[in-house]
């Protein structure tokens, strides 16, 4: 058995567990984290498998880069947020609990406090109306 049997980024990207897509080409996938810091929350991953940035193969790294930018531009389109925050974590020590390489996005209100990701699931009629809202944009 390797890293990806398991993985539940590999079965999103596979198809075996759901997820409210935003985005998906060759090397990457986009979908909404299923609890949220703030309503938007994105996740951008590479489809390959790969633990994190000391681990995934450059041109996956690029890839990542380039569709975290189109949906980061289309979620300030869509939810219009004062500002977004773009990150991620490497490592069970520094707050990674999802061991495939990803990349948050994080839409922000002025005078917003720093939600916590990962806690509190989100409700999936909103999560799915969202994720159709940034897909609008995506496709005009
Ligand atoms: P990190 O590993 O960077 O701390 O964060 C992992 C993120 O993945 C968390 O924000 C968590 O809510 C999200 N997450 C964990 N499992 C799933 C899942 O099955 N589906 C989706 N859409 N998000 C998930
Ligand atoms: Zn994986």
């Amino acid at each position: 058995m390797n890293a990806r049997d398991n993985c539940i980024f590999c079965k999103i990207v596979r198809g075996t567990i759901p997820a409210h897509k935003v985005c998906e080409d060759e090397h990457t996938l986009a979908f909404m984290d299923v609890s949220p810091a703030s309503p938007g929350h994105t996740l951008v991953i590479s489809k390959a498998h790969a633990a994190n940035l000391l681990e995934i193969a450059e041109a996956d790294l690029l890839a990542v880069a380039r569709t975290t930018q189109r949906v980061a531009r289309a979620i300030h389109k869509a939810l219009a947020p004062d500002g977004l925050r773009i990150g991620q974590f490497n490592g069970a020590a520094a707050g990674q609990t999802v061991l495939h390489y990803h990349v948050h996005i994080v839409p922000m209100q002025e005078g917003q406090r720093t939600g916590a990701h990962g806690r509190t699931p989100g409700d999936p009629e909103e999560l799915k109306a969202l994720a159709s809202r940034i897909r609008e944009v995506l496709q005009d």
